[in-house]
């Protein structure tokens, strides 16, 4: 801290200044809130106030200059949580003017970037509302480097995931606390303020009950990316590409199924397989593969992500520990267990992520459906699933329920009556789910297989037209193959076309192998057609459809 201090004051009265004579400069993205960053010149903060300072002059830039809109409800959404009350950032405005009767200002000479972290106490969270947002936001942005410096707004201490924090930027990030220590008044040089949250694939349930999100923008490719920068920082030696169905030859295949093995991720504090050891023998037998635990309470971080990255299967109690399987290899699988009355159905951020397209990650869940193999914990404390706080009635009905109706995030007492609940794994409906999950496993040749690169625009449609008789009539439509298809390898190519009489609001669609084709059928003399034409590859990837086609019979 004091040598970014002595750092500053190499320009210090320049910047000064500058600050003085320009103000504060932001200009940001986004046209609401909830798809907001925004980036600053001389945005300070006054930790005495503990809020961020705008300063006004005549040359100072607010873009978007929303007026008291700024308030309604806030200029942005400073975690990647969309729209959550606690977590928006504003700032309070001041004249350049005011500098004068203000404490001197501490320049940080860093470029910033501002957040709050969600929850960085429980490691699902810590990933995807954290990591992997400002991993992408840091990349959106190419002046955020590793040289970038982090804050975090949020308030709390450092939490027990610190360290992945530390590994976004080779310098240490600042706590809202830390602030403090830089006096009354810090300005940052360069800041961007926000996170991205193009990479979350999962809502917590504050509106609606908790699932994927709506409208996914991330891919399992960008996942992977990030999954793999993260383990070349924490050192991490990955099998290149040790993918588990790859090898060529038998030799070859021989040898890694000898490496193959599963991993147990187990808890040793609540939500608790109680019979553990039960479980690792039935996979082992079942397998014939060695089985490993791993848990965050006897394993350094770093360590769990070597072994997961190496693994055929990763099994697992529902939580948090589930999101190191964004470290599993492409074609391995999760196997994630519910407590008796909780419908996995519902609970799914880990099926999400495995089911992202290009994730290739196979995934099957067990529930506990028996009864008599769940542990209750009604007299703990509330936040652990008690519910002794509750009425003699209440107690009765959640006691009685078979499963925990739809609910909202986050204090929802029978919700956390059941997930904490300890459980006694049935090894035959485990092993007979494990048998009929795996059967539908799809093999990653194929996935591999599958591209992803879509078609061009089919080139120079045309078409031609010709009348027979009073109520027939030909139509031959023809195009070029797309211009990015003869470099490309690929299994099937076919063409759709769309015919659509003008004026109506129906059309006949049309797959076709070949580049050209006369219709007759339901072609009508003397008619205006409008005809769409798209290439298709492999059965899903669609193209963009060329400009409408215009033709008179
Ligand atoms: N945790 C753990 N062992 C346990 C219980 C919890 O390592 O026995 C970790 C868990 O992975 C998470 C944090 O503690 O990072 C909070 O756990 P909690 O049960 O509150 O959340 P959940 O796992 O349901 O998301």
């Amino acid at each position: 801290q004091s040598q970014e201090v002595s750092q500053a004051r190499i320009d210090y009265h320049v910047a000064l200044q500058a600050l003085q004579e320009h103000g504060t400069r932001m200009v940001c993205t986004g046209k609401m809130h909830t798809d907001r960053i925004c980036r600053f010149d001389y945005l300070c903060y006054s930790s005495e106030a503990e809020e961020f300072v705008f300063f006004h002059s005549n040359s100072s830039v607010m873009l978007p200059n929303l007026g008291s809109r700024r308030f309604q409800p806030a200029l942005l959404d400073l975690s990647s949580v969309e729209d959550h009350n606690t977590q928006y950032f504003n700032f309070l405005e001041l004249p350049a003017a005011a500098l004068k009767f203000m404490p001197k200002p501490v320049f940080v000479p860093d470029i910033t970037l501002i957040l709050n972290r969600f929850n960085p106490d429980n490691l699902m969270h810590v990933f995807h509302d954290d990591l992997l947002p400002a991993y992408y936001t840091m990349n959106q942005y190419s002046d955020l480097d590793d040289e970038a410096r982090l804050v975090f707004m949020e308030g709390w201490s450092e939490g027990p995931h610190f360290d992945l924090y530390r590994l976004l930027s080779s310098k240490q990030p600042l706590l809202k606390e830390q602030l403090k220590n830089f006096g009354k008044l810090m300005c940052f040089t360069k800041s961007y303020v926000g996170l991205s949250k193009m990479t979350t694939w999962y809502q917590y349930g504050f509106v609606q009950p908790q699932g994927p999100k709506a409208n996914i923008l991330v891919s399992g490719n960008e996942i992977r990316q990030f999954a793999r920068a993260l383990m070349d920082k924490m050192n991490i030696t990955r099998v290149e590409e040790m993918e588990k169905e790859g090898g060529s030859g038998e030799d070859e295949k021989e040898k890694e199924k000898k490496d193959d093995y599963i991993v147990v991720f187990s808890r040793s504090t609540t939500r608790l397989i109680l019979n553990e050891a039960e479980v690792i023998m039935a996979l082992a037998q079942e397998f014939q593969m060695r089985v490993v635990t791993v848990s965050l309470e006897e394993q350094s971080f770093p360590s769990i992500v070597q072994v997961i990255s190496g693994a055929s299967m990763l099994v697992s109690m529902h939580g948090a520990q589930l999101i190191t399987s964004l470290f599993l290899p492409r074609g391995a699988a999760v196997v994630e267990l519910f407590p008796f009355a909780v419908n996995p159905e519902q609970y799914t951020p880990y099926r999400t992520l495995a089911s992202l397209p290009g994730m290739d990650i196979h995934y099957i869940s067990w529930r506990n459906t028996k009864e008599e193999n769940t542990v209750t914990h009604p007299d703990r404390p509330w936040e652990q699933g008690g519910i002794a706080h509750l009425d003699k009635e209440e107690q009765d009905r959640i006691q009685a329920s078979k499963e925990v109706p739809r609910h909202l995030c986050c204090r929802n007492p029978e919700w956390l009556f059941r997930i904490y609940q300890d459980t006694l794994v049935d090894i035959p409906s485990f092993l007979e789910v494990l048998k009929e999950g795996m059967k539908t496993k799809p093999s990653l040749k194929k996935a591999k297989v599958a591209s992803t690169v879509h078609p061009g625009r089919v080139r120079e449609p045309k078409c031609q037209t010709s009348v027979q008789t009073t109520n027939e009539a030909k139509l031959t439509v023809s195009w070029q193959i797309p211009w990015n298809l003869k470099f490309l390898k690929v299994r099937e190519v076919k063409y759709e076309v769309w015919i659509q009489e003008q004026g109506e609001n129906t059309y006949m669609p049309y797959i076709l192998p070949q580049q050209n084709y006369t219709f007759s059928e339901n072609i009508k003399p003397f008619t205006t057609y409008l005809v769409w034409v798209r290439c298709i590859f492999n059965k899903n990837l669609l193209g963009p459809f060329a400009d409408v086609l215009t033709c008179r019979t």
